[in-house]
């Protein structure tokens, strides 16, 4: 969505809302604006193989060593990746471009959950989801999925703490994501998580006969592991918001819950939308009123 508006607020053109979304928008003019835009936006690099991905930049922002207000704005050079994944070996996929500047403002954040009345039927959740998104990483727009990591060399899937330990006891930070329970956001290299993913597979390692030469699994498996993670707990490991037992991740009330497909109804052998079957219902039921009248 920051992506679409960004993209059509530079044009000066209209945002159209859709479904339940209400944005409030506030609109910052001038060119510098819209140069700063490029370095908010980024092509992603993600590997076919194991779902790596890379980012690279439309534009970067080079400010002045001696005055931090002069701002130059620079073509970057690339790509981040090599023609093959560094890790699996297998080619990538180009996407994009993605919002890659921050999602959110921590004050802003804040503020809403200072304000927000706990009369409000929706405050549990509203204050779970909030508290989230006010713990995750700022400046980390992608995220993993743990059993997507643990599914790709076919290891079990490791417990959320330990590896979140496992980062951060190498120094790293890491959040979730509001958008999934087992996210992993981090500014940890990609070459770290999987070597914390090699380092958990030696403690718990995988029946050799699943490992087929040039899979994915086989390719990260195979290389040497840098060096030992610790997945002892870490205090910061558990974030405040679960602590607290906030409702963080609230699930739908029905399966497939949210906005339908359009109603339809069948006219002899055809499915038609309810809306082109009743286009003129009111004009046809209005003339064929007047010729009743008439006859009378
Ligand atoms: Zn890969």
């Amino acid at each position: 969505m920051l992506i679409d508006m960004d993209d059509i607020l530079c044009r000066f053109s209209h945002y159209q809302l859709i479904f339940y979304i209400r944005v409030f928008v506030q609109v910052f003019s001038g060119a510098q604006k819209c140069k700063h835009t490029t370095s908010k936006l980024s092509q992603v690099y993600h590997c076919t193989g194991c779902g790596t991905f890379a980012l690279h930049p439309l534009g970067v922002l080079k400010t002045n060593e001696k005055n931090s207000k002069l701002v130059k704005f620079g073509i970057p050079t690339g790509p981040p990746v090599s023609h093959r994944c560094e890790h699996c070996g297998h080619p990538h996929h180009i996407g994009g471009p993605i919002w890659s500047g921050p999602l959110h403002s921590p004050d802003f954040v804040q503020e809403v959950l200072d304000t927000a009345s706990e009369k409000l039927c929706t405050f549990k959740r509203i204050q779970g989801v909030l508290s989230v998104i006010k713990e995750e990483l700022l400046d980390v727009p992608l995220y993993y999925a743990l059993e997507k990591l643990s599914g790709t060399i076919h290891v079990e899937t490791p417990p959320m703490m330990s590896i979140r330990s496992a980062i951060l006891n190498a120094g790293y930070k890491v959040s979730f994501t509001h958008m999934n329970r087992t996210s992993i956001k981090t500014d940890a290299p990609a070459n770290v998580i999987w070597d914390i993913m090699r380092c958990w597979e030696k403690e718990h390692p995988i029946a050799k006969k699943r490992l087929i030469e040039n899979t994915p699994a086989y390719n990260i498996l195979a290389k040497q592991l840098e060096k030992d993670y610790s997945f002892a707990a870490h205090p910061a490991a558990n974030p405040e918001s679960k602590k607290l037992g906030f409702l963080r991740f609230q699930a739908n009330p029905l399966p497939h819950w949210g906005p339908g497909t359009r109603a339809t109804a069948m006219v002899g052998e055809n499915k038609i939308k309810k809306s082109k079957r009743n286009q003129g219902k009111r004009k046809r039921e209005a003339s064929q009123e007047s010729s009743d009248a008439n006859q009378d």
